[in-house]
């Protein structure tokens, strides 16, 4: 068998993984299957090609994988529900908050329009952006930067997806958001995480429910002005 024949059996197969996942979380999250756009999406997408060399043969075990810099790529279960969350549709603009890999990116571009990514850790902003321009996805941007403050000069955004665990939902990130939009974030509660879907109205009125208990990498806050600098 050819590496590349193995590599698509190997998609195939974490697609069926992936599914029965969905089946067992379902009474968590109230979904029994994902849109087939979104799994066709994974299968599409290499993600031998966003795992470090020495983590290729784990490349599709539904696990998350260390990226270096103290970060993740998430587990492709988490990837797929995410993304089903916020009912991509081809007219889309999405931001995404935590551009790590640029898997989940990745992913997105495949269902919308345009992706807007960003990430506060200069290195994996820029690898992830060579990464992805390498691999053809053109309709993603990345820039370095911190995404507590969104990406204003894009927005508004028909979704959110942020992929790094919140204190609280930053409110530039609601802000950013369209009215009927979508935004999903895993955030803190009593030392456990819980993702959450946030979804704005057409009146513009902001309702949060709890989807699954899951454990993200922290949202890195921006360090406090140095108060003691002012001035100098
Ligand atoms: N979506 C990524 C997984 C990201 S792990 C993928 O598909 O590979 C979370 C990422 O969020 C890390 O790369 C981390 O550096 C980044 N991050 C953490 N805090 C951030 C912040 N305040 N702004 C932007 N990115 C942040």
């Amino acid at each position: 068998m050819t590496k590349a024949t193995e590599r698509r059996r190997e998609r195939e197969a974490l697609i069926q993984i992936i599914e029965e996942e969905v089946r067992q979380t379902e009474v968590y999250t109230g979904r029994s299957h994902l849109d087939l756009r979104v799994l066709n999406a994974l299968e599409a997408v290499p993600r031998e090609r966003f795992v470090p060399e020495h983590e290729l043969d784990c490349a599709y075990a539904n696990v998350p994988l260390p990226i270096g810099y103290r970060q993740t790529i998430s587990q492709p279960y988490i990837v797929a529900l995410m993304t089903d969350l916020l009912e991509p549709r081809p007219s889309h603009r999405v931001l995404e908050v935590g551009t790590g890999s640029g898997y989940q990116a990745a992913v997105l571009s495949l269902l919308v329009d345009r992706v807007y990514s960003v990430e506060v850790v200069p290195e994996l902003a820029e690898q992830a952006r060579q990464r992805l321009s390498d691999l053809g996805y053109g309709n993603v941007d990345v820039r370095q930067s911190d995404g507590n403050q969104g990406w204003p000069e894009h927005g508004p955004y028909d979704s959110i997806i942020v992929t790094a665990g919140a204190r609280d939902v930053p409110q530039a990130l609601v802000e950013q958001l369209k009215p009927g939009g979508r935004l999903v974030i895993p955030v803190d509660a009593n030392a456990h995480q819980m993702l959450k879907l946030i979804r704005k109205d057409e009146a513009g009125g902001v309702h949060s429910a709890d989807v699954l208990p899951v454990a993200f990498v922290p949202l890195v806050e921006p360090p406090p002005v140095d108060i003691t600098r002012r001035g100098k």
